[in-house]
């Protein structure tokens, strides 16, 4: 058969769909009549799920990525992005992160590229704002809280002060929520060790537009997460949108004002951008038509699932499954399986999954989940966040790194450096250059 499958997007749908498509094809890929390929910028795949508690420092952002070449050994592992998707000609083109944009040629493809931060035209979002996607963004972002709590305690200024501790997340998704919970966490914990901030010194305010909190959970447990959050001190501004944030100075529309030097930006995401540059169909919602059984509409040898996908729900007729993991890694089972039955001429079955529910970590001990009806909140919901993760996260090689995190992390008090530094690698070089007589 000789086919070439191209996966797009190494993420929960590409890596899952190549592991599945490594096993079930493991003759084929042996014999050379079948290769994989994978494009992604990164060569890793990022557990979503745990950005925040890295981002809180319970885990090593390394531990919560999975090397694509290690495991996934059949593939061929191609490092930068896809610029255009000519389907009709199946060809893509590649730009690799370095050198010219060049053709990759596929009999199957798999349009596997996730989502990005869905951002609005608010002036000043892109002076101060933060998105919380990558493990750049939330690394990042631990080291800016941390760094800021430096800046409080070593300034003279009340307003500089303010500002610094001052921290403001847009939207009350999973995201927003558990970046908003573990930061906040790690902040007050971090206090300890400085004279003169204390945990009332510091400001947290969520801004959500609609009048609820972790829709993913429920509404009775969104209303307790809400209380949660209040009575924790984090200012929470329901029905409430952004409306500017020029130079660091936060308008609200409830009619608030003050500054902030930290803008986490999580309301909502769109489709990654590669989906609209080329001849696949979208639905209304600008995300790539899919089929029940995960063939892009109109196609027989273009598949697609996740975040990137419209995938109609067989469950709830009329919707659309929701873009999360769940619905991702299930997908991506299903997906790599219809592949096999294509290229084996045999009949695709129908992506079926009736969502179970959620988990959410609100900082360490704390958590809420929704699962098969089961509603857990505090301790018991937290242990279960952590179990279901664990038991997701692939390889059992990062299963027990991060246990080995989490055992240190119960042992040891957590760290509260802020290696921002690393940002800059190079200012310290150039300082030091500066410095020398010609
Ligand atoms: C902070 C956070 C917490 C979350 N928590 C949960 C949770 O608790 N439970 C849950 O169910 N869901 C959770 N989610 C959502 C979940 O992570 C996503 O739904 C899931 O990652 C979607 O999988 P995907 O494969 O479609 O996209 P991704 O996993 O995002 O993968 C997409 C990949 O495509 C690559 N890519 C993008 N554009 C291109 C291009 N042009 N060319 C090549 N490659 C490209 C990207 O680099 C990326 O590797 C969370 C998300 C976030 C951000």
């Amino acid at each position: 058969m000789n086919k070439h499958i191209l996966i797009v997007g190494g993420g929960y749908v590409g890596l899952y769909t190549a592991l599945r498509l490594q096993r079930k094809l493991h003759r084929e890929l042996r014999s050379g009549e079948a290769r994989i390929t994978i494009i992604d910028p990164q060569s890793y795949m990022t557990y979503q799920p745990f950005l925040p508690e890295a981002a809180a420092g319970n885990l090593s952002p390394r531990h919560m990525v999975a090397p694509l070449r290690r495991i996934l050994p059949k593939a061929r592992i191609l490092n930068g992005t896809v610029t255009q998707v000519n389907h009709a000609e199946r060809v893509v083109t590649f730009q690799p992160a370095e050198g010219e944009p060049r053709q990759v040629a596929y009999d199957v493809i798999v349009m596997a590229a996730g989502s990005i931060s869905r951002t609005l035209p608010i002036p000043g979002l892109t002076d101060i704002g933060i998105g919380f996607k990558t493990v750049g963004e939330a690394i990042a972002l631990r080291n800016r809280v941390l760094h800021l709590l430096d800046v409080a305690e070593s300034t003279d200024d009340p307003e500089v002060r303010r500002r610094a501790l001052t921290f403001v997340v847009v939207g009350a998704g999973f995201a927003g929520v558990e970046a908003l919970a573990e930061l906040e966490d790690m902040a007050k914990d971090s206090t300890r060790y400085y004279r003169n901030i204390t945990p009332k010194d510091l400001r947290w305010v969520l801004v959500e537009a609609t009048n609820r909190v972790l829709p993913e959970v429920g509404p009775e447990m969104g209303k307790w997460t809400l209380e949660q959050l209040r009575e924790r001190g984090i200012e929470c501004k329901l029905d409430t949108r952004l409306e500017s944030c020029e130079g660091g100075h936060v308008v609200l529309s409830d009619g608030s004002e003050f500054d902030a030097e930290t803008l986490v930006w999580t309301a909502g995401v769109k489709p990654s951008p590669v989906v609209n540059a080329g001849d696949l169909p979208l639905d209304e919602r600008g995300r790539i038509k899919a089929t029940t059984a995960l063939t892009v509409a109109g196609t027989t040898d273009a598949f697609t699932a996740g975040d990137a996908a419209g995938v109609p729900d067989v469950t709830n007729p009329g919707q659309y499954c929701a873009p999360n993991a769940q619905h991702a890694v299930r997908q991506a089972k299903v997906l790599a399986d219809n592949i096999v039955r294509r290229l084996r001429g045999q009949e695709l079955v129908e992506y079926r999954h009736k969502y179970v529910g959620s988990v959410a970590g609100l900082g360490l001990h704390q958590g809420v989940a929704n699962v098969y009806g089961v509603k857990l909140r505090g301790f018991p919901a937290w242990f279960m966040h952590r179990t279901y993760h664990l038991s997701r996260v692939p390889t059992l090689n990062r299963k027990v790194r991060v246990v080995v995190d989490w055992t240190l992390a119960l042992f040891f008090k957590r760290e509260t450096i802020s290696l921002g530094e690393m940002e800059h690698p190079r200012d310290g070089f150039r300082a030091a250059v500066a410095t020398t007589r010609r």
